[in-house]
């Protein structure tokens, strides 16, 4: 994750055993692994960090603050009393069913959150599609008489061949210690266990790490990597993280993602409880400042990464060989969601790729001009999400995003 978050969020750095590395940058490799694009960000240094360490920090500080934590309990359903969500009930290890009551919940639960897919509400989806999802393995590994391949940088390896609508990551803790894996979107009824271990063993771990190795831990799971939920609240009940969707579509990395989100959610519902009241117009604000910001640039991103699960890998191949998106554009888009593009630049990559060129690949360019425009559009809708004033209006916003959402399904 970048460093800039702990500024926004006001936390101490992660350092000691918290932090496992720190980076200079990333690579983006061609699926043909010709091309390579050196990416680094000025504004910011990159963490590889230690994530049960860093958790740990995080729980100590909420403990100190005066949480009262529970651990070993499971969270069955949102409790509902007269369209408000009023607590939770939950059971222990020993199977004991209680209820806690709240003045707001707030679900962190994750990726398969039985809260979001039991809440009546027509405000929040209940499912998250499978094409809006990638299925995850990774392991890491101890490199016993071979060293890390490039270790300042994370190395990703896009490519549609060995790994289908998702790519290859390689990032390493230092110079022995890597962690490597590969994602893509789950087809129903794909099963962990048979198909993406498989891939991962055949097409990351024997053509990537070629001595010894000892494997330190490993780990799968789906991640969502669509726009936010519709709605990130409803009376009494705000959503964050994986649960709410809140993960960069492009690299699925949710970590960084949901502190942002987290913060902007923490002080919303301490105004709400504040003012006694925690209907859906009090907690709106969350809306509101999530979808303007991270919310905007994540729906742009997610438009990218529809048309990206489609494009070949010779189609690949060209646009990154041929410099159609430069290191810079790739890490605007990565931050900003978006790419600002002039018709002085547009004709400067016509040229530098050819004409002949242009009009055999006549097509990848019409497809990235149409895509371009539609993560401009969206972006602009949820800069413009309604505010508390105009909540009225959402249904009509909704649909305009829909809008767009169909024309990026009929065009890929
Ligand atoms: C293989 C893999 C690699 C990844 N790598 C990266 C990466 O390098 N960088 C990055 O930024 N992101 C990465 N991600 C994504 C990242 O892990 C998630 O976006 C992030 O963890 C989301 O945090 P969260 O708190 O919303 O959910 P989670 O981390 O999933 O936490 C949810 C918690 O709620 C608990 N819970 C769930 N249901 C219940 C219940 N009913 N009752 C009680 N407790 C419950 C769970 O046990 C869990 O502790 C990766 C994901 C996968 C699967």
């Amino acid at each position: 994750m970048g460093s800039e978050v702990f500024d926004v969020l006001g936390i101490a750095h992660p350092k000691g055993k918290e932090l496992d590395f720190q980076l200079k940058g990333a690579r983006l490799l061609s699926p043909d692994s010709t091309k390579e694009y050196v990416m680094t960000d000025p504004k910011q240094a990159g963490y590889l960090l230690n994530r049960l360490e860093f958790g740990q920090r995080l729980l100590a500080d909420a403990i100190k603050e005066g949480v009262d934590f529970r651990d070993n309990v499971h969270v069955k359903a949102a409790i509902q009393e007269n369209g408000f969500v009023t607590g939770v009930e939950i059971s222990g290890v020993s199977g004991k069913k209680e209820v806690i009551k709240a003045k707001i919940l707030i679900d962190a639960s994750g990726f398969y959150s039985l809260i979001r897919e039991h809440l009546k509400s027509i405000l929040i989806e209940n499912v998250i599609e499978p094409e809006d999802t990638i299925l995850c393995y990774r392991e890491v590994l101890r490199l016993k008489d071979t060293v890390a391949e490039c270790p300042d940088y994370i190395t990703i390896h896009l490519t549609q061949d060995l790994a289908p609508g998702g790519y290859i990551w390689y990032f390493p803790k230092g110079k022995d210690i890597v962690n490597i894996g590969l994602g893509g979107p789950q087809k129903k009824g794909e099963k962990v266990g048979d198909v993406i271990r498989k891939r991962y063993q055949e097409n990351c771990l024997k053509r990537m790490i070629k001595g010894k190795y000892e494997i330190i831990s490993s780990g799968a799971g789906v991640v969502p990597v669509r726009r936010p939920l519709w709605s990130l609240v409803d009376n009494g009940i705000m959503f964050v993280g994986d649960s709410a969707c809140q993960v960069n579509p492009l690299h699925g990395g949710g970590i960084e993602a949901s502190m942002r989100a987290g913060w902007i959610a923490a002080s919303v519902a301490k105004k709400a409880i504040d003012a006694n009241d925690v209907s859906t117009g009090s907690l709106w604000d969350y809306n509101v400042q999530y979808m303007r910001g991270q919310g905007a640039q994540f729906a742009a991103l997610d438009i990218l990464r529809i048309a990206l699960q489609h494009f070949n890998d010779k189609d690949l191949n060209f646009g990154l060989k041929k410099d159609i998106l430069s290191g810079k554009d790739i890490l605007q888009i990565a931050y900003a969601g978006e790419l600002k593009l002039n018709m002085l630049d547009a004709l400067t990559r016509v040229f530098r790729i050819g004409l002949l060129d242009s009009m055999a690949h006549s097509d990848l360019l019409i497809n990235l001009a149409y895509v371009h425009k539609l993560m401009t559009d969206i972006k602009h809708l949820y800069e413009t999400f309604p505010a508390k004033e105009k909540m009225e209006n959402f249904h009509l916003w909704k649909k305009q995003v829909e809008e767009i959402y169909k024309k990026i399904k009929r065009a890929f």
